[in-house]
C-alpha cells in the first residue's frame, strides 16, 4: 500500500481538526444498550431515519429483550412493530439473523466483520457500524453521508462505498475511524446536505476540494 504524501496527510489532519472542533459530542444517534440492540437498531435504520427507528425500538426491546426472544418470534409478529421503518423484509431479516446468532454463535452477536456479514440482511455498512458502536472496534462504516461528505471534501476520491471505505481507512489514523464516521455524518446532516449544501457558511470551505457554491449574483451596473 502506497503511503500518502505529506501534503495529503496535512490536508486530512486539518479537516479532522476542524471536524473535531465542530462536533466534540458526535456519537451514534440511534438508541441501544448492548450488541443485540445495536444490531437490531442498525438493521432498522437502513433507508429510514434514526429518529423514526428510536420511536419503534423501545417497544421492540421491551417485548423482545434478548436475541433468544427475537429468535423465537416470527416476522409476522415483529412486522407491526417495525413497519414504519420501511421494507417488510427488515422484520424477516431481523428474526432470521437472531435465529442464526442463537444457532451458530451461541447467542452472542459476532464481533468480527466476516461473521456479522454472514447474518441475513447484514451488509458491510451495518456490520461496520455494529463493530464500532457495540464493540468499540475501529471500523469505517460508509453510509450515504460519509460517502458524500468525504468525497466532496477530498478525503476520498471514489465512485462507490467500498473504495471510499478503503481510501478513508488509508487516509485517517485508525484510532480516529469511529469518531471520523460520526463527524462526517453530523456534518452531512447539518451542513453538507445532499441537496443544497451550506457551503457559504461551512467551516470547512477553505479546505474543501469540491464545494458546491451557489453562483454569484450578477452585479448591478
Ligand atoms: S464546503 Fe460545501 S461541499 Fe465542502 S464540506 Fe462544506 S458544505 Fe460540504
Amino acid at each position: 500500500m502506497s503511503k500518502q504524501s505529506p501534503q495529503k496527510a496535512k490536508h486530512v489532519q486539518e479537516i479532522l481538526s476542524v471536524l473535531a472542533a465542530l462536533y466534540p459530542d458526535a456519537r451514534p444517534e440511534l438508541h441501544f444498550t448492548n450488541p443485540y440492540e445495536t444490531l437490531v437498531a442498525t438493521m432498522l435504520s437502513a433507508q429510514s431515519t434514526d429518529v423514526q427507528v428510536n420511536k419503534v425500538t423501545p417497544a421492540v426491546f421491551r417485548d423482545f429483550p434478548t436475541v433468544q426472544d427475537m429468535a423465537k418470534t416470527t416476522p409476522e409478529i415483529l412486522l407491526p412493530y417495525v413497519r414504519s421503518c420501511g421494507f417488510k423484509s427488515k422484520a424477516t431479516n431481523i428474526v432470521l439473523a437472531a435465529r442464526d446468532i442463537v444457532e451458530r454463535f451461541d447467542g452472542q452477536v459476532p464481533n468480527n466483520l466476516e461473521d456479522l456479514m454472514s447474518l441475513k440482511g447484514v451488509g458491510r455498512k451495518t456490520a461496520n457500524v455494529v463493530l464500532a458502536n457495540a464493540f468499540q472496534i475501529p471500523a469505517m462504516a460508509v453510509d450515504t453521508h460519509v460517502f458524500r461528505v468525504s468525497n466532496r471534501l477530498g478525503l476520498a476520491h471514489a465512485k462507490n462505498v467500498e473504495k471510499t471505505e478503503q481510501q478513508l481507512m488509508k487516509a485517517i489514523p485508525r484510532d480516529l475511524w469511529n469518531k471520523a464516521h460520526h463527524w462526517l455524518i453530523f456534518h452531512g446532516r447539518r451542513v453538507c446536505k445532499a441537496q443544497r449544501p451550506l457551503c457559504n457558511s461551512c467551516a470547512l470551505l477553505p479546505l474543501c476540494e469540491n464545494p458546491v457554491l451557489s453562483p454569484k449574483k450578477p452585479t448591478k451596473k
